[in-house]
């Protein structure tokens, strides 16, 4: 087939010990899986259902990058994340099984433009404006699963000019990593390259130009982040 000009290859992660890297699919993130940050938002934490919202690959940023204060906001916020790579189908898998299609971890860097989100949310419309734009995906390089073991207690933390902002671990998550790939793989039919970014723990706060980011989880490779001029 012959195209009229040619799209930008899709980005693909590091995986630590891997010479090959893992080419991003789709990006799923959930929304206030964390009580304590649901409540700073202003929400009582829920078990209703998973929030689940998307970003494009165009979105993705790679750790290390220093990237412009993004456009159109004058308050974009950093939300620190466990991200899980899949690395096999799924759909309407067991919860039991869930955890066996995961193919690594890595830390990630959900950037919102919180005034956008706000403002959407508070007229009940969508929030991709405020979720889903260039450099709001930052991924750092994936660990595989098989060495770092299952999700548990493991420390989730971002610093701002070294300074500690979020300070959590993984057992605060409302939703566990197995019960939300077992609901996504119930709306979708999950497959290799697709991400999730696992939700954010309290202590979100506005990024601005001069910043330096680092988030980690325990047993993962750290994130870096740099905050440019605007453009
Ligand atoms: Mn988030």
């Amino acid at each position: 087939m012959k195209l009229l000009f040619d799209l930008p290859l899709r980005p693909a992660l590091e995986m630590l010990g891997s010479e090959a890297r893992f080419p991003v699919g789709r990006i799923f993130c959930v929304g206030q899986n964390y009580a304590a940050h649901a409540r700073e938002m202003g929400f009582e934490p829920q078990r209703d259902a998973p929030i689940w919202f998307t970003k494009s690959t165009a979105a993705v940023c790679h750790s290390g990058a220093t990237i412009a204060y993004p456009p159109g906001t004058s308050n974009c916020h950093y939300e620190c994340e466990l991200v899980v790579a899949i690395g096999a189908p799924a759909f309407r898998i067991d919860l039991a099984e869930a955890l066996s299609v995961v193919a690594g971890y890595g830390v990630g860097i959900d950037l919102t433009r919180r005034d956008l989100q706000n403002k959407a949310r508070d007229k009940g419309l969508p929030w991709d404006t405020g979720k889903d734009f260039e450099n709001a995906a930052v991924l750092a390089p994936l660990t595989p699963a098989a060495t770092f073991g299952n999700p548990g207690s493991q420390r989730i933390r971002l610093t701002q000019n070294g300074e500690v902002r979020q300070d959590a671990d993984l057992s605060q998550l409302i939703w566990s990593v197995s019960e939300l790939i077992a609901e996504l793989s119930r709306l979708y039919h999950l497959m290799p390259g697709d991400l999730i970014f696992t939700g954010t723990p309290a202590g979100v706060g506005p990024i601005a130009p001069g910043d330096r980011l680092v988030g980690s989880i325990d047993g993962l490779a750290d994130l870096t982040l740099a905050i440019g001029e605007p453009e």
